[in-house]
């Protein structure tokens, strides 16, 4: 694993929200992007080598309209960059953590990305993920 590669934040409005970010950074976001099969729209925030994605939902079904429920606005996930994601889940896998989809499926800004079950990593919901190149 190496870098973290972004941190997601779990907003209810995200026209609201990049208005905020807009202002904390100085700058607006550089990407807008919607996952159909997630359920989301996200958009990228780069503050220095910092990236932050905001995490909107798209249905009730959605995975972050059941975490705003739940637990209401704020840090979602922490995203590590890796550089092979096949043999990182094999070797997690092996160490125990609960994969919560073993098939690195596609996600936003062009990555292939997997999910760490939050109950086997102090509640912190991680993923992983590999640029698609
Ligand atoms: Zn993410």
């Amino acid at each position: 694993m190496r870098k973290i590669e972004h941190i997601g934040i779990a907003v209810k409005s995200l026209e609201a929200s990049n208005l905020l970010f807009e202002k904390l950074f100085g700058q607006p976001p550089y990407k807008e992007e919607e996952v159909v099969s997630e359920g989301v729209k996200t958009s990228f925030f780069m503050n220095g080598p910092n990236k932050i994605e905001l995490l909107e939902a798209t249905n009730p079904e959605s995975p972050i309209a059941k975490f705003l429920e739940k637990k209401g606005e704020g840090i979602h996930h922490i995203a590590f960059d890796v550089n092979d994601i096949n043999e990182e889940v094999v070797r997690l896998k092996n160490e125990g953590f609960v994969i919560l989809n073993e098939v690195p499926k596609k996600g936003a800004d062009n990555k292939l990305v997997v999910f760490l079950h939050p109950k086997g990593t102090n509640g912190v919901l991680i993923e992983l993920c590999q640029e698609i190149k």
